[in-house]
């Protein structure tokens, strides 16, 4: 039976089945829009690797695998688009990322519905997707100006060295993206990449290709040149060191193991790198905290994408003398969620996305009940709503020996602190070796902000999860310590793309003895007037 989907309207085959009355309902999708989309890859090996949804665990597609020659070649096809690409104009290129925001809005049902399929998330998650790729076109597109375009600086001698700082792009960027958030994470970074002038060779996670293949057609629906953004599939340890051996730039997100390996290669070629890593992020609940809004966006930061978010919120610290009062809300609003493996809107946390992220989740919590923990809520797989389901968990005193105290779970599961002073939560939140993002609850906003220039975190949001700081494109976003290097968004996401280069032209004079001058005179002259220059307030 072929249909669209109830849901959206998208090219999903949808199976025998009433998915309001069985959540285990059967999806597939049309053979043809599958091989249109697994035709982007540059794939020559032959073989291919099987996708399957975490919603049902029924096969999606199958996925060409790339050589190493292939990745050679995509590199190649790259660099030869860019040289073209280069000299067309900012607003041409700009226009191209408007266009592709008005796009996405359009096919939104579609994305979503291939989102769900390849992740399992809610759809409600999946829908953040489009959103946050649609903002950062938008933004840069808008701001594109403001960032590349040539400024003048201060010249050495006033009125006759004319300076000027370009921003030349850096060339084929190298963009390997985990599957957590498939469409955003494959495409977000490149963006800002293209606007600047470079070419993209892409890397998704092998679990997710087809969002990213969605992408790049959207890219091409757009306008932007065919070869521009290649795309190449296949398992990173294998192909991975390939692109970081060819790439001018290299954006990496996922694991703070795989970011190590990474930087070192990028260290071997001199290549620059930005890393977004993973966290083990801390929130704070202030003893003048707004309970509900504080408890509310405790569920949203523990549980969105089922905790599989580099920003989610895995240690919640709350002050001793609203800690109950706190708890039983929290608890409550995460009994109350709904869960569910289907495409309709309504559910509010989807299965895991794989067997290997149900194996982590259950031996962090299973560890740490063994060593004493307390489950307040959850603490168990569901294979009757999917086969990688495990409910949304909350624990209590959970100690330095259990594993999920300082390891990042990257699921549902949450650990709560009692605090008595604030100084102590402060330290407990710097504790361990992650630094990516923080939430602080409290109803008196500046003492807040003061507190969060003590929280070592590259995002820190205040009265909210993580929204506020991910969706406002023109702060920088990223992690300190071991979460990461560089920063997406904002200036610094884009103009770690491209390289600065001084152009001065000089008139009149010239920086050597003039008419005859001694080099003894020259050095006095020289002398005075860096005094005279000082005097006059010059920096
Ligand atoms: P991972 O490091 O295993 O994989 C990420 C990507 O790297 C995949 O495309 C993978 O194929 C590729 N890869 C694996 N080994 C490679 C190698 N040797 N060389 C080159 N590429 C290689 O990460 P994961 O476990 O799939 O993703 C989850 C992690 O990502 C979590 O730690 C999470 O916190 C982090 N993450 C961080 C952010 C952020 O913005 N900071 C966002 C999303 C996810």
């Amino acid at each position: 039976m072929s249909a669209q989907n109830p849901a959206a309207g998208g090219p999903v085959v949808d199976g025998p089945h009433d998915p309001e009355h069985d959540p285990r309902a059967s999806y597939a999708l049309e053979p043809d829009y599958t091989a249109a989309l697994t035709a982007r890859v540059l794939a020559t090996s032959g073989t291919s690797a099987e996708v399957r949804s975490p919603l049902d665990d029924a096969p999606l597609a199958h996925i060409p695998q790339s050589t190493d020659a292939d990745v050679a070649e995509a590199f190649a096809r790259a660099r030869r688009a860019q040289v073209a690409w280069s000299r067309t104009s900012l607003d041409h290129r700009a226009s191209l990322l408007l266009r592709l925001h008005d796009l996405i809005l359009d096919r939104q049902d579609e994305i979503i519905d291939l989102i769900q399929l390849e992740s399992g998330k809610a759809r409600k998650h999946a829908f953040d997707e489009p959103l946050h790729v649609a903002l950062t076109a938008r933004y840069y597109a808008r701001t594109a100006h403001q960032h590349l375009d040539t400024r003048r600086k201060i010249g050495v001698v006033p009125g006759l060295t004319r300076v000027e700082v370009n921003r030349i792009p850096k060339g084929v960027v190298g963009i390997i993206s985990p599957w957590n958030y498939p469409f955003t994470m494959a495409l977000v970074d490149g963006l800002p990449a293209l606007l600047a002038g470079n070419a993209v060779v892409a890397k998704p996670d092998h679990q997710t290709m087809l969002s990213a293949l969605l992408a790049v057609e959207l890219l091409e629906q757009a306008g932007f040149p065919k070869d521009l953004w290649q795309v190449v599939a296949g398992p990173g340890s294998h192909i991975g060191p390939e692109i970081v051996g060819r790439a001018d730039y290299i954006c990496f997100t996922g694991s703070t193991a795989t970011g190590r390996l990474i930087a070192q290669g990028c260290a071997d070629r001199l290549i620059g790198c930005s890393l977004e890593l993973g966290g083990k992020n801390p929130l704070l609940v202030l003893r003048d905290a707004d309970l509900e809004k504080a408890a509310e966006g405790a569920v949203r930061a523990s549980f969105s994408n089922s905790g599989q978010l580099c920003v989610s919120m895995e240690r919640i610290f709350v002050a001793d003398q609203v800690y109950d009062r706190f708890v039983e809300r929290f608890v409550a609003r995460t009994e109350a969620l709904t869960l569910g493996a289907t495409l309709q809107w309504g559910n509010d946390m989807g299965p895991l996305i794989s067997q290997q992220q149900l194996e982590t989740v259950t031996a962090h919590v299973d560890d740490a009940v063994a060593k004493g923990a307390r489950v307040l809520t959850g603490g168990r797989a569901r294979p009757d709503l999917a086969p990688y389901f495990y409910e949304p968990t909350i624990l209590e005193g959970v100690s330095p020996d259990m594993t999920c105290f300082g390891h990042e779970t990257f699921g549902p599961v949450v650990s709560l602190y009692r605090f008595h002073d604030e100084a102590d939560a402060i330290a407990r939140a710097n504790d361990g070796q992650y630094g990516l993002n923080a939430s602080i609850y409290s109803r008196d906003g500046e003492r807040a902000r003061a507190i969060a220039k003590l929280v070592k975190c590259g995002t820190v949001n205040i009265n909210e999860a993580f929204a506020a700081t991910f969706a406002s494109l023109d702060a920088p976003m990223g992690g300190m310590r071991e979460s990461g290097m560089g920063r997406r968004q904002g200036g610094e996401g884009i103009l770690r793309y491209t390289e600065t280069q001084s152009v001065a032209t000089q008139r009149l004079i010239r920086f050597a003895p003039q008419l005859g001058m001694s080099d003894e005179a020259y050095a006095k002259m020289m002398t005075a007037n860096l005094r005279l220059m000082k005097k006059l307030g010059r920096p």
